[in-house]
Formats: structure tokens, C-alpha cells, sequence
């Protein structure tokens, strides 16, 4: 919030009230219980002193109210301070609230250059947990300008906006801090590139879903145990995904094409992942999604959840039976930060503002090439290597790490939560 010269009033303030950061002015602060007409019972008081309003800030926790007023102290018509301060304390007894005035110059001193926002999502989040992260802040320097609550549900996720730290060296402390703690904290530099993001990008194997679509094929198949054997080495970064891609699919060939509709009726969506597409496509985003999978079940996603763009290796089907092999370009850990570009120039947005959510090995490339990389309920390497993580089971809290509370979640959703 910032100052700004008022219209002209009774008792014209000069014009350099904004300019002039030694001007007399008084923080006047009403704490009690919160009603309607307390904001216009305090200005109609303070009115009676030809005051211009040069800051106000109000904050309601639990049904109490801190309203604070930061006004040009009288000046002229032979009223003073002593008499403002009278009135408003009477007025305050008057409605059982409690007021303090505070007598000083100028306006809020500047914030400090480098500016972040800090979200911590936790679940729950205990004091010492936010005790840690706070110390952390301040130890490398960063100063805590504002804290408000994004939401409360699924998880308790709120913000702070730090100022005096660059960016990149408070990520770098609060990700060693977070793990320590067990809290998730993700960090952006402040400024207008955040309120730019408009593409998001997800994988869909254990990010989008909580399966893994070629488990639920090699169930039909019966070889599920060596599918998921391959599947865990190639996860955790141990073999080539392409290899690995051509072992496992090699072990469906002859299953019925049938199959195909049976496992996208198995496909189990993360918890939070409708809430997260529908709000981000009422925001304006533009939302996709990469996968290592197939086709044959991200076309059937994108089709369901009207998603923008969907990717993925597509399994050849002959004559009605699954053959073994991909047809087509494949989808790999290069392939994945290949479709982020090319979704992005489709979209017409930078790569800076785009976003990218995946949990495994092979989304480490985009993670990296995405404005924001975040790694879902990652493996400890993913984690490590992205920008920020989110270890709570809930897709929707990734919104909270582009700024955007529960109540607006709500607001662009009249149907409410999912959860
Ligand atoms: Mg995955």
C-alpha cells in the first residue's frame, strides 16, 4: 500500500505530503470486536479534524479487529492533537474497542530492496515449524514486511512477503530449513512476472494421477511385478527412459485393445487435481499436460478435464491387440522440456512464465526449463533439483504457491471444494 495525495479536503494539505517524509503524522490503531460501521465510525470522527488518510490497513483474526489508520496530524483551525486524540478514545469507550494513537513523521519507511514471497504450507503448521522458518528469514537478513493466511484448507498455507534478501540465496536457506522441518516453502522473486504465469504443465504418472498408467496395463497383462520393477529403476533415475520405455511396453504386446478403456476408467486423479485445473482455467490459464504414458489415456484426460494441450507415447495397436511398441516421437526426460517449449510458443507465453509440476526423474528437465518448477511428492533427487516442492498430498496446493488463496479458489468455484 502506498501513500497518495488525497483529494483536496477543508484544510488543504500541502502538495509534498508524499514527497515530504517529515510531515507529522499519527498511527492511530483500534483493536476489539469486529462489527459493520467501525471503519466509517473512526473516518467520521477523524473528519472532524480535516485529516488526510495517507495509509489503512485492517486485519480481522477470530472475530478481533486491528484497524490501522495512518492520517496527517491537525494542522490548522485551531484544533490539536490533544483534542483528536480525546474524540477518538472517547469514540472507541463508546463502543468498548480499544485505541492507541502514536504520534510521528513521514509515512511506512520504503521496504527494503529484494523482495520475495515466502509460502509455507503445512499440515499441520506448528509453531516451531514457523518459528524455524521465520528465524531462518531473518538470519540471512530478510525482514518479514506482511504475513496473511492464503488458506486454511487442505492445508494451512500462508504468505510472507520478505524484503532486504535477494531471492535465490533466501530459496537456497528456507529449502535446507524445510527439509529439516518437514514443511513445504516455496519462494518467488515479488513483482509483476508473478501475476504473469499463464501456462501451466504437469506430468500425469503420480502427479495427475496416482497411478501409473503402464502398472495399470501390465495388470491386464498379468506382469505387473516385473513392469513396476522396471518402472522403480527408471524412476529413480538408474536406467535410460527410453530403454526402459520399449522393456516394459514390449511386455503388453498381444493384450486386447479392449484393455485401453477399461484402464482409463482405473486412472485415479491425484486429490485436488479438479480444483486445480478448473480454478487455473477460470484464471485465464492455459493448462497441459506431458506424459511418459500414453496417449490413449492422456487424450481421454484432456478430453475430461479440458485441458489445452496433452502428450505422450503412444502404444501401436494392430488388428484390435497391443503390439509392444510406441509409435511416434518419443516422450522422454528431453521430449517432456521439448513439449514445455512448444506448448508455451503455442500459447504465445514466455518459458518465465510458465509452470511446470512433476515427481519424477524424467520431468527434471522441464522443471528446470519452467519459470517455476515444482516437484509434486517427488523422489529426494526431483526434489532436490527444482525449485520448490510441495510434499502434501494435494494437488490444489500448488496454487497456493502462485498466490492464489482459498477464498479465490472458492470464489471462481460456486460448486465449493472437491475435497
Ligand atoms: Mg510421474
Amino acid at each position: 500500500m502506498s501513500a497518495s495525495q488525497p483529494p483536496a479536503s477543508q484544510t488543504p494539505q500541502t502538495p509534498e505530503t508524499s514527497e515530504t517524509p517529515d510531515v507529522p503524522t499519527l498511527l492511530v490503531k483500534i483493536f476489539g470486536k469486529d462489527r459493520p460501521g467501525i471503519t466509517a465510525g473512526l473516518f467520521d470522527t477523524l473528519a472532524a479534524y480535516s485529516v488526510d488518510v495517507v495509509d489503512i490497513e485492517q486485519v480481522v483474526s477470530r472475530g478481533r479487529l486491528v484497524l490501522c489508520a495512518l492520517v496527517t496530524a491537525p494542522t490548522a483551525g485551531g484544533t490539536t492533537e490533544g483534542e483528536l486524540r480525546a474524540t477518538v478514545h472517547s469514540w472507541a469507550e463508546s463502543l468498548k474497542l480499544q485505541a492507541e494513537i502514536i504520534s510521528g513523521t513521514g509515512d511506512n519507511r520504503p521496504r527494503g530492496s529484494g523482495r520475495s514471497h515466502v509460502t509455507v504450507l503445512g499440515h499441520p503448521l506448528t509453531a516451531e515449524s514457523t518459528a524455524a522458518i521465520a528465524a531462518r528469514i531473518a538470519a540471512i537478513g530478510g525482514n518479514i514486511d506482511r504475513i496473511f493466511r492464503l488458506a486454511k484448507y487442505p492445508v494451512t498455507a500462508v504468505e510472507f512477503a520478505v524484503s532486504g534478501t535477494e531471492t535465490e540465496p533466501l530459496r537456497t536457506a528456507l529449502a535446507t530449513e524445510a527439509a529439516e522441518i518437514g514443511v513445504d516453502v516455496a519462494v518467488v522473486s515479488a513483482g509483476l512476472h508473478r501475476r504473469a504465469q499463464r501456462l501451466v504443465v504437469m506430468d500425469v504418472d503420480s502427479t495427475l494421477i496416482q497411478d501409473e498408467v503402464i502398472e495399470l496395463f501390465a495388470a491386464h497383462a498379468g506382469c505387473e511385478d516385473k513392469v513396476a520393477e522396471v518402472t522403480a529403476a527408471a524412476m529413480r533415475g538408474e536406467l535410460d527412459f527410453e530403454q526402459s520405455l520399449h522393456a516394459r511396453v514390449a511386455l503388453l504386446a498381444g493384450l486386447d485393445a479392449s484393455v485401453v478403456d477399461k484402464v482409463r476408467t482405473e486412472v485415479r486423479l491425484t486429490p485436488g487435481a479438479r480444483t486445480l485445473i478448473r480454478t487455473l482455467k477460470r484464471l485465464g490459464y492455459q493448462v497441459g499436460v506431458v506424459s511418459g504414458g500414453f496417449t490413449q489415456v492422456t487424450d481421454d484426460l484432456k478430453t475430461r478435464l479440458g485441458l489445452d494441450f496433452a502428450s505422450a507415447n503412444t502404444l501401436e495397436i494392430v488388428d484390435g491387440k497391443l503390439t509392444g511398441r510406441v509409435v511416434g516421437e518419443i516422450v522422454d526426460r528431453a521430449g517432456k522440456a521439448r513439449l514445455l517449449r512448444r506448448f508455451a510458443t503455442e500459447a504465445g507465453v514466455p518459458l518465465s512464465q510458465t509452470v511446470a509440476i512433476g515427481d519424477g526423474a524424467n520431468d527434471l528437465d522441464m522443471l528446470n526449463a519452467a519459470g517455476l518448477g515444482v516437484a509434486f511428492n517427488a523422489k529426494p533427487v526431483v526434489r532436490r533439483a527444482a525449485h520448490t516442492a510441495v510434499n502434501v498430498p494435494f494437488l490444489d496446493a500448488v496454487l497456493y504457491l502462485l498466490g492464489i488463496t482459498r477464498e479465490e479458489v472458492e470464489a471462481a468455484d460456486g460448486e465449493g471444494a472437491e475435497h
